[in-house]
């Protein structure tokens, strides 16, 4: 087990590092970095991704390259044209709205600096982070859709699924249920209500590539990946369920590695003409030791330790649970 930590290079989910755990098993290398903020009970499911990684792999790709998008965060209409022309000839952005203090004449100033980058050609995605009410969200789309020469979709425009369904009903923006799918009790909810025309869905949240494959199936919408701003390590296993979806009509949210500023492995998962080959890089020597948090961090290296200890065991007793259980009933 390593423990990896790196600073970013942008403030992100309010952080300037990120940290987590590499296991090596029969199968390879696999990534555990739930973000501080889940318990050990949301954490499991972030286990079970890391153990399937390292322990049984990843079903057959059927594609040789994944789609990526370039993220602009909400930044000013300079910085956000000079992301998009440095971001491996992405043809999509992906660019976060609804950030608090902003208005929204610099919101349309972002979207028309990302349009003038992008060329008419390219796909325009915004993602609000469930920060609206309703009316605000389907008056603010009138005026992005319009800014942005056309959005592909608005991402998590509210907080909950009634608003979502709510503001697909008044808007002709495509919907993507991102945290409604994520981290909720019931991904099924989106689909009850008609709420959303995509989901987006993450790896390590939702318990690994397989459960990911058949919540994909059972839901039967189409489907963007994203990633938790992992190391490479874990990227690959976002890139490993882009490649295994019988159908990918849109670019995911895997280009994050360089966010990082060190990576996990010497040579990170990054899009060329816009797409990452489909690959799972191995740590070396040389990059274990540049990201080593039991020299970098030591007090990051226990915290890590003592949590995966208490999520291991938590794991084991619901299995444990799970197999009494079955053998009463
Ligand atoms: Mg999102």
């Amino acid at each position: 087990m390593h423990v990896y930590t790196t600073p970013l290079t942008t403030r992100f989910r309010g952080l300037d590092a990120r940290d987590g755990v590499l296991l090596e098993g029969a199968a390879g290398w696999g990534e555990f970095s739930p973000f501080w903020d889940y318990d050990d009970a949301e954490s499991a499911a972030w286990w079970s991704a890391a153990r399937e990684a390292a322990d049984l792999g990843w079903p057959a790709p059927v594609r040789t390259h994944v789609p990526v998008n370039v993220t602009v965060p909400a930044t000013d209409p300079e910085r956000a044209r000079s992301i998009v022309l440095a971001s491996g000839g992405c043809r999509t952005a992906k660019v976060k709205v609804a950030e608090r203090g902003q208005s929204l004449a610099e919101e349309i100033a972002r979207l028309e600096a990302v349009r003038d980058a992008l060329g008419p050609g390219g796909r325009i995605r915004i993602d609000a982070n469930g920060a609206w009410e309703v009316d605000e969200a389907v008056s603010r789309l009138v005026h992005l859709d319009r800014a942005a020469g056309g959005l592909e979709y608005v991402e998590q425009p509210c907080a909950d699924v009634a608003g979502l369904a709510a503001v697909r009903r008044r808007t002709s923006v495509p919907v993507a249920a991102d945290e409604s799918v994520r981290r909720a009790e019931d991904p099924f909810e989106v689909v009850r209500q008609d709420a959303a025309d995509i989901i987006v869905l993450k790896v390590q949240p939702l318990g690994g590539v397989r459960a990911c494959l058949e919540l994909a199936e059972q839901v039967g919408l189409p489907v963007v990946v994203s990633s938790a701003l992992e190391s490479s390590v874990g990227l690959a296993a976002g890139v490993a369920l882009a490649a295994a979806l019988p159908r990918l009509d849109h670019a995911c949210g895997l280009a994050t590695s360089q966010l990082l500023v060190q990576d996990t492995v010497d040579e990170p998962l990054l899009p060329v003409d816009g797409a990452i080959a489909v690959g799972r890089p191995v740590p070396s020597p040389a990059s274990l030791e540049a990201t080593d948090a039991a020299r970098l961090a030591p007090e990051v290296a226990r915290r890590w330790a003592e949590r995966v200890t208490r999520v291991e065991a938590l794991v084991a007793s619901t299995a444990k649970t799970a197999r009494d259980g079955g053998g009463a009933a």
